[in-house]
């Protein structure tokens, strides 16, 4: 990783209007995309261990793409110039080229050549009329007139990637059509950022784990199973530290060995203001940490910063217990954050306008995340109507839900039928 450069609080005075005990989401985003540093190492991988994984350096084309002008269609290959207004053209076949099997030779004019898709177009030919359109006739065909023009159905070399160009460029995460694009180029490797490392655990001295008895006023801890799957979705390679008890010296240890082991440490539960447990003490006495409250629902409370000591120092996400609060937060900073971190340049999330079916009560002056099912009305038209409870401990609404309703910070009341945004999970990595 790269040396961290400002401390906490340069950063928070880089971001304008900081306030850490009323911080709307749009300035935590902001003071987290200063915070967090690229991973620098770089490996060679095949590109089939590519999928997913962030492109290091620009990837330039060494080829054109395709090599040569070639066929769109099975047809003739003709001279456009040739083609009369007035009635069919007749053209003698003088030979055949299928792909990867050239026609070679001079074509005569009046001649053309049986051609099949992907096959280079014989010296001076430029158009090819489909098969269907045309009538056999003895050794020749008959092209009828007023269906082409010069050029078509003939692909120019370099028209898919030209030589020299750039055709992946570096902090892209790769798509399958992208590995397909590198093989077009005949590369075997591809330059990654090494994966990031995220460790996380759960504290508190209820959590139970599967497996457990679940003695009086304990619940099973689901954060990690959760932050797991989304981990999973993001690519990065997830150490799980299983759940904590909220002793000193187990915290110190787990805190210690996470920040050692990986690029970022993501906790759950303990942040809260009220929290009466160590783990807020412990991740000040540790590292360099803020404690936001953050303008949002749910996902108030939030501890953010550097855990460890360099070398062996993290960036740590401190979310909240509850459990969709966990989601939301992760989805509103941490996912960003864990693709800067690993190198790719994250795009802002597409959203999706929807009809709500239902007035929706919202205080402007925060930020909030509704979990709703988006599906389209008869007219066509995208609608969402909101999951049950709201509540922040409610994991059932958030998986019951297909997307989540975005009320920005300064959004008042929602009326039945206005259009609010979604965030579609579908496709969220
Ligand atoms: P906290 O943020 O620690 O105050 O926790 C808020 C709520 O979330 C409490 O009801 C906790 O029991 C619950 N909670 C905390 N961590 C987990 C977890 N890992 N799995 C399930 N629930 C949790
Ligand atoms: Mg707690």
């Amino acid at each position: 990783m790269t040396e961290p450069a400002l401390s906490l609080q340069q950063i928070a005075s880089c971001v304008a209007g900081y306030d850490p005990s009323a911080l709307p989401v749009a300035q935590a985003q902001d003071f987290i995309a200063r915070l967090v540093p690229v991973v620098q190492a770089v490996e060679m991988k095949p590109i089939r261990d590519a999928l997913g994984r962030v492109l290091a350096q620009d990837i330039v084309s060494p080829i054109d793409v395709p090599a040569h002008d070639n066929s769109a269609m099975d047809g003739y290959a003709l001279r456009g110039s040739e083609l009369r207004a007035d009635g069919p053209t007749r053209l003698r076949v003088v030979g055949s080229g299928l792909a990867g099997q050239n026609f070679e030779g001079a074509v005569p004019a009046g001649a053309c050549v049986r051609i099949m898709t992907g096959a280079v177009m014989p010296a001076g030919l430029d158009t090819v009329v489909p098969q269907e359109f045309t009538q056999q006739d003895g050794d020749a065909v008959l092209v009828p007139p007023g269906l082409l023009l010069t050029g078509d159905n003939r692909r120019l070399a370099g028209e898919d990637l030209a030589l020299g160009e750039v055709a992946l460029a570096a902090g892209r995460v790769l798509r399958p059509a992208d590995l397909g694009l590198l093989a077009s180029l005949g590369r075997a490797e591809v330059p990654l950022r090494r994966r990031l490392r995220v460790a996380f655990f759960s504290t508190g001295d209820e959590l139970r784990s599967i497996g457990e008895a679940l003695d009086a006023g304990c619940v099973y801890d689901s954060n990690r199973y959760t932050l797991w799957g989304m981990l999973q979705r993001l690519g990065v390679e997830a150490i799980d530290l299983g759940v904590v008890r909220d002793e000193p010296a187990a915290l110190r240890e787990t805190f210690t060995q996470a920040a050692a082991c990986a690029d970022a440490v993501i906790t759950s539960g303990g942040v809260s203001v009220g929290e009466a447990d160590h783990t807020k003490r412990i991740m000040a006495e540790l590292g360099e940490v803020l404690f936001w409250k953050i303008a949002m629902r749910p996902g108030r409370p939030m501890a953010i910063g550097r855990i460890g000591m360099a070398p062996h120092q993290a960036i740590l996400f401190g979310l909240p217990g509850n459990p969709v609060a966990v989601m939301v937060t992760f989805y509103a900073f941490v996912r960003d954050a864990l693709l800067r971190m690993a190198g790719a340049s994250p795009a802002p999330l597409p959203l999706l306008r929807a009809a709500c079916t239902t007035p929706l009560r919202k205080k402007p002056g925060r930020t909030e995340f509704q979990r709703g099912i988006v599906s389209r009305a008869a007219d066509g038209v995208w609608q969402v109507a909101i999951t049950g409870s709201q509540g922040s401990g409610i994991l059932r609404s958030m998986s019951q839900a297909n997307g989540m309703v975005l009320l920005h910070h300064a959004q008042g009341n929602v009326a039945a039928g206005e259009p609010v945004d979604v965030l579609p999970f579908d496709g969220l990595v």
